[in-house]
């Protein structure tokens, strides 16, 4: 073993809602949940080279009362089942209750759920990435010292934001991930 040991593992981290399953707004029901295309064949490959994948998710849903922590269990173990059928593991499922007001850490743009996330796995953030939709999953992943990757329809818009690279779907932006990456599984 060598000096790599003492730095930690490498992961991706994923918006949920426009990254890894269609954006339906407020989601409630757990038979809403669809993944969008080309997103389990990636992760799967990411997954191989020794990333730990980790979902972080605003869910104000619930501080709004819209659906309750319970329902949104129910999704997340639909998407595990899902995401297992195709092969694909998260090693966590990290999400924000919280609305906006509360002014809590973890509700993105702020870091929260991600050093929450890299405390509890030993993860390395300065080698990790960030893959979201929106600008404040570029500045959570920022502030956290991950590289980042926005999904964007309107690049030259989105373009302003400091995303290491924008990509117009998200399976463009996994492409981007892997381009970026090499196996960090020993030789
Ligand atoms: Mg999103």
């Amino acid at each position: 073993m060598s000096e790599a040991v003492s730095s930690g593992v490498a992961a991706v981290f994923l918006d949920r809602d426009g990254t890894l399953i269609v954006d339906k707004g407020y989601l409630r029901d757990p038979a809403e949940i669809e993944l969008l295309p080309g997103v389990v064949e990636r992760l799967r490959r990411i997954q191989a080279r020794g990333y730990l994948l980790v979902m972080v998710t605003n869910q104000s849903g619930i501080g709004r009362g819209y659906f309750t922590e319970e329902d949104l269990q129910a999704q997340h173990a639909r998407l595990r089942l899902l995401l297992a059928e195709a092969g694909v593991v998260l090693a966590a499922m990290e999400h924000c209750p919280h609305q906006p007001e509360d002014r809590c850490s973890c509700r993105k743009p702020k870091p929260g759920l991600l050093l929450r996330a890299a405390e509890r796995h030993g993860i390395d953030l300065a080698r990790s990435y960030m893959v979201g939709d929106k600008p404040s999953d570029v500045d959570a992943g920022a502030a956290a010292g991950c590289k980042t990757v926005l999904i964007a329809d309107d690049p030259i818009e989105e373009g302003q934001k400091l995303a290491d690279h924008i990509a117009s779907s998200a399976a463009a932006a996994l492409d981007w991930v892997l381009e970026e990456t090499e196996s960090i599984v020993g030789t």
